[in-house]
């Protein structure tokens, strides 16, 4: 919230002081505004000639007003940026065609001229097939190579740009459109150097602006932080939501679920009656679940207590499993419904006095893995997004040094805002991101921390 060296660096003066010194200058990242309709505004260049690059092309043209070109055979900067044109606000890559090392080279001849032409805040989409879709063991290990690749030219990109893999599975060609509006728009501003697979899926999202119109969704901890901010998104594209937080939390509970036209419900989610209350809250059920309520209490493993251990392990992780069964049990999650845990990265990096917090954040992952399949069956997806260091009250108790650490080690070289969580978990909660399901996703600006 109140990053200094950030606000220095986006000065006038800092700018020039900062590039003399030859410090880090990190980018005051753009992010989505209310009133923005198109995802990508500036121009956009399509590239590779592989089997999604007609699919690509179908839904590119709908996410900007600007022309973009798929060159054939032959790469190059598009020739109006050549001559002084606009910059290049996004770049994807069709990388299906490639099964052979030769090939590889492509990535090069397409990427190095377009990276010359990118303006501020670029977004780049490698497209590809899964490794494991193919037998022909070359190709499988030309595809994953990839995942290399887009990681590599995450910590390349600088300009607050991100870099992003999507394997695309058979059948799933017709649900790019959800993800490239997330992944090319600002919405994932603090998202780099993720891989995601897309699966079949039959739910599309009927109208982009409201894309959770008729859904209900419930948002624990959400008086405040991520939480609030969730709360805030879902409400923003057209979700009815219910926000659950401790009965201390009643009033700015309540004061943020009037505004959002939506209601409070206090609950302590450790309480032995924490699911019975639950349904009494939801007589209607839910299409959208989000289990954020979380707390540290840290300590170095030999240090720990009983009670910070039993803590964080019962709200962090039993509950949002108990919720959960809860619900599936009572009848009150809905077919095609969406559940989102928020895990951290410290659930896959650890972390230095967080042994009970890292377990409680890697179990979350653990529910998401192993409970997809089971959900799958009813249409409903159950995915973790992992942040890095978001700028909260959480974060703000940390010591001054370790909390510059957290900042400063990622690509973005900043810190994440609540906002940057919620916009992902907005796009988990749509109707076609059922594409998606038993997968991590982590908000951290590609931080060093972890894979
Ligand atoms: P926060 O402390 O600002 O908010 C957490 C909310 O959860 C609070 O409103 C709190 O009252 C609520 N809560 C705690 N215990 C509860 C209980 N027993 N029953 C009901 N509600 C309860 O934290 P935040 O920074 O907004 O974090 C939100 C989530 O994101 C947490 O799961 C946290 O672990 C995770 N996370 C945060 C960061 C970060 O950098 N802030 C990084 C990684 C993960």
């Amino acid at each position: 919230m109140n990053d200094r060296y950030l606000a220095f660096a986006n000065s006038n003066t800092g700018r020039r002081l900062v590039g003399a010194l030859g410090l880090p200058a990190p980018l005051r990242l753009e992010r989505w505004m209310a009133g923005r309709t198109r995802p990508v505004e500036g121009a956009l260049l399509l590239g590779g000639q592989g089997e999604l690059a007609e699919a690509a092309s179908a839904v590119l043209n709908k996410l900007t007003d600007q022309n973009f070109v798929v060159e054939e055979g032959r790469f190059g900067l598009p020739r109006w940026t050549a001559e002084g044109g606009p910059k290049l606000k996004a770049l994807v890559f069709d990388a299906s065609q490639l099964t052979r090392f030769e090939q590889l080279i492509e990535l090069r001849d397409f990427f190095q001229p377009a990276l010359k032409g990118l303006g501020r805040c670029p977004k780049v989409v490698v497209l590809a097939r899964a490794p494991e879709s193919t037998r022909d063991l070359v190709a499988a290990s030309v595809q994953r190579s990839l995942e290399g690749f887009t990681r590599s030219l995450g910590k390349e990109i600088r300009r607050g740009g991100n870099v992003q893999l999507v394997y695309v599975g058979e059948g799933a060609e017709d649900q790019l459109e959800g993800v490239l509006r997330f992944l090319l728009s600002p919405k994932s501003a603090y998202v780099s150097g993720q891989v995601l697979r897309l699966a079949a899926c039959a739910e599309k999202v009927r109208d982009w602006t409201r894309p959770l119109a008729g859904k209900r969704a419930l948002v624990t901890g959400a008086s405040r932080g991520i939480g609030a901010a969730i709360a805030e998104t879902l409400a923003r594209d057209g979700a009815e939501v219910v926000l659950l937080d401790v009965p201390q939390a009643q009033d700015a509970l309540d004061g943020l679920a009037a505004r959002l036209g939506g209601r409070g419900v206090t609950i302590d989610i450790t309480s032995d009656d924490a699911g019975e209350r639950l349904l009494e809250a939801l007589p209607d059920g839910v299409d959208i679940l989000v289990h954020n309520a979380g707390i540290t209490r840290d300590k170095t493993l030999a240090k720990m207590s009983d009670e910070f251990w039993n803590a964080v392990i019962n709200v962090n992780l039993r509950a949002p499993q108990v919720l959960t069964q809860a619900l599936l049990d009572g009848g009150k999650l809905h077919d095609n419904g969406r559940v989102v845990l928020i895990a951290s990265i410290s659930g896959i990096a650890g972390n230095l006095g967080q042994t009970n917090y890292a377990a409680s954040k890697a179990g979350v992952i653990g529910l998401a893995q192993h409970w997809a399949p089971t959900l799958g069956q009813r249409g409903i997806s159950i995915n973790a997004v992992a942040p890095g260091f978001i700028e909260t009250q959480m974060t703000a108790a940390i010591p001054f040094t370790l909390r510059e650490a957290g900042r400063r080690m990622n690509s973005m070289g900043q810190g994440g805002l609540p906002q940057d969580v919620a916009e992902a978990v907005a796009w988990f909660a749509q109707p076609g991101s059922g594409a998606v399901t038993g997968q991590v996703l982590r908000v951290c600006g590609q931080s060093l921390l972890g894979a």
